[in-house]
Formats: C-alpha cells, sequence, structure tokens
C-alpha cells in the first residue's frame, strides 16, 4: 500500500481568499471581539474550514489597523472650523457684491 496517496496535499492556489470567505471588515471585527450571534458563529465556523482565513484573522488580530490608518473622516478642530466658517461667509458676501 502506498502511503502517499493518503497525504492531504493543499493543492497549488488552494491557499487563498475564495468568494464564501467573510470579508476583512468581518474578520476584524471577529478579531476585535465585536462579532454577535449568527455572524459570530458563521465567521467562526468558517474559520475552522479555512486555513486563509484563519491566518487572516491571526494576522489582524496580531497587528489591529491603527486609527489614523482608517478611512474615518478627521475631526476639525473647533477653532479651524469657525474660521473656514467665516472665510466661507466672506466669500460669499464678496462675490454677492461684485
Ligand atoms: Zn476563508
Amino acid at each position: 500500500m502506498n502511503g502517499r496517496h493518503h497525504q492531504q496535499q493543499p493543492r497549488p492556489g488552494f491557499f487563498r481568499k475564495k468568494i464564501i470567505c467573510p470579508s476583512a471588515a468581518s474578520l476584524l471585527a471577529y478579531t476585535g471581539d465585536v462579532l454577535a450571534g449568527l455572524a459570530l458563529r458563521r465567521v467562526r465556523l468558517h474559520l475552522a474550514q479555512c486555513d486563509f482565513c484563519r491566518a487572516e484573522a491571526d494576522l489582524l488580530s496580531r497587528h489591529p489597523p491603527q486609527p489614523d490608518e482608517c478611512s474615518a473622516p478627521a475631526i476639525m478642530p473647533l477653532a479651524m472650523r469657525l474660521f473656514a466658517q467665516q472665510r466661507l461667509r466672506d466669500l460669499r458676501r464678496t462675490r454677492r457684491a461684485a
């Protein structure tokens, strides 16, 4: 009997993100402990059978994105906002007067 046939050889191209894989955002929510209920169960089930997402979740938990890397709009300091509003009013006034 040839033992080689019983070995689990990963197929080339197998270790990659698949269409059924949860998004990076879902994995991030999972590693950040903010998933619950069905969403949490779904990700857990998927991680049990997907090497790629397990590696990705592992990476995300070890290197979570820093807040300044997020695409959330920056908060404008109040003084700058007031200045900008005043400046816009001035501009509108000059344009109307012209
Ligand atoms: Zn996956």
